[in-house]
């Protein structure tokens, strides 16, 4: 994909989860992996993304040096940077401060696995990136941490929702599959009584299907009709 096309879709992705509630004001942000370049492409830092341009768009190298783009990028350009170099499946990565996945971060409650799409698509469980302030350093070797061990989504505590897709259709689908589970989770842990989980044999044939995904996109060989 030529890079002024991936700028487009970053840009059309942006607006549609604005649309659709997931980004409000200037919060959080949205990159894609650049193929066959060490590089990735990420929104600027505190600008309306209604007004966003593919202009406005920054490419940076995994040093984070700017190549281009007429705006500042994003303060966690170096979270979405290092997250490119430990995955080598996810083309997109997604940040939110979408409403239920960040009350779950106050209580520091992880979603276990609850739905068999949750397993397939998002991972065994929903895990808490222990605190850090916004763009720093401590947040972005945090998360390093964290997404090692392959799930596509995570919950920052007091801040957001950082979620991965091979490609950013498939991240944009994780960010709604997340909010459902958070909303969900929220209101059956308000009721006080015992949440109930899908069986264990279940999750981990889900999660087996989403590490088979993520070896094919890995190896170039992502099938997009696959199960
Ligand atoms: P940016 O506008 O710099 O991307 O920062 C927003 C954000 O969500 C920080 O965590
Ligand atoms: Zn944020």
């Amino acid at each position: 994909m030529e890079t002024i096309a991936l700028k487009k879709q970053i840009v059309e992705a942006a607006q549609e989860l604005v649309r659709k509630g997931y980004l409000m004001a200037t919060g959080g942000n949205l990159s894609m992996r650049i193929p066959g370049r060490p590089a990735f492409a990420i929104t600027p830092s505190n600008y309306d993304y209604l007004k966003m341009t593919t202009d406005n768009v920054s490419v940076l190298d995994f040093e984070l040096t700017q190549l281009e783009g007429n705006l500042k990028p994003s303060v966690e350009s170096a979270m979405h940077g290092v997250i490119y170099q430990i995955r080598g499946d996810v083309n997109a990565i997604v940040h939110t401060h979408q409403v239920y996945a960040s009350a779950l971060t106050l209580i520091k409650a992880p979603i276990p696995a609850l739905f068999d799409e949750q397993a397939r698509f998002l991972g065994r469980s929903v895990e808490i990136i222990p605190y850090a302030p916004s763009g720093t350093g401590f947040l972005k070797n945090t998360a390093a941490k964290h997404v090692k061990n392959r799930n596509n989504a995570f919950m920052m505590q007091n801040h957001g929702a950082l979620v991965f897709g091979h490609d950013m259709e498939r991240a944009i689908h994780n960010v709604e599959i997340l909010e459902k589970c958070s909303l969900a989770y929220l209101l059956a842990i308000c009721t006080e009584r015992k949440v109930s989980r899908i069986p264990l044999a279940v999750r981990e044939i889900a999660f087996a299907k989403l590490r088979k995904d993520q070896k094919k996109v890995e190896q170039g060989k992502f099938d997009l009709g696959g199960e």
